[in-house]
């Protein structure tokens, strides 16, 4: 699950819900828009899942009686407002699939700061000749396009071969970016004047007509 920014800075405030006093959930903001249709502009929405709730027992009865269908209301609040609307939800189980997990939203957050650092060091990474930076930013599928573009940006002015172990190593999702990294990467095999056997993967000088590793013909 991505996390943004946004999303990072609203899952750790509380906000209770004024019928029933219970501590609203973090959840997904959902696909789909009830109302106008414009969306919702927030990624995530505070709502009171707790089935005791009365706005939500009133409603099922008033909805029943109404209507003549089966439809509730729960309590959500948007982030940034002070106040909250009743929501029509079909089922009780609405939202409960949204809920925003304090593991994964941990874990996310730790990435972020990775993330946030990393980027912080490119300036500096080859002057430093700090390839830790890049590396975070390459094989890290979660971090902004953006960066991770900046990162192989620096791989041939690193001119560090240690990198390409790490980045061999790992499997991209995002098919641009690991086309990007592969023209550095030739770039920067011939700048040191070595290239990669295709069997083993090991780095042999681009001379040689035999890998050392494996015995490959070239
Ligand atoms: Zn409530
Ligand atoms: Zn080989």
């Amino acid at each position: 699950m991505f996390y943004s920014d946004a999303c990072l800075k609203y899952v750790e405030e509380v906000h209770h819900c004024p019928h029933c006093g219970e501590r609203l959930s973090c959840c997904h903001t959902p696909p789909f828009h009830v109302g106008d249709g414009l969306g919702w502009g927030t990624e995530v929405l505070f709502v009171c899942l707790n089935d005791e709730c009365p706005l939500f027992v009133n409603s099922w009865q008033q909805f029943e009686e109404r209507y003549g269908h089966a439809a509730s209301c729960r309590y959500i609040l948007v982030p940034g407002e002070k106040e909250g609307s009743a929501m029509m939800v079909a089922s009780k189980e609405a939202f409960t699939g949204c809920i925003v997990d304090p593991e994964a939203f941990k874990a996310a957050n730790e990435r972020y700061a990775r993330e946030k650092a990393a980027v912080a060091q490119l300036d500096t990474c080859v002057e430093e000749e700090n390839l830790d930076p890049v590396l975070t930013l390459i094989l890290d599928e979660s971090a902004k396009v953006e960066h991770r573009k900046r990162a192989v940006e620096l791989i041939v002015a690193l001119n560090d071969l240690a990198c390409i172990d790490p980045i061999r190593n790992h499997s991209f999702r995002n098919t641009e970016i690991e086309q990007l990294v592969n023209i550095e990467i030739d770039r920067l095999l011939r700048n040191n004047y070595v290239k990669e056997c295709p069997d083993c993967l090991e780095i042999v000088k681009a001379a040689a007509k035999v890998c050392k590793h494996c015995g490959r013909k070239f």
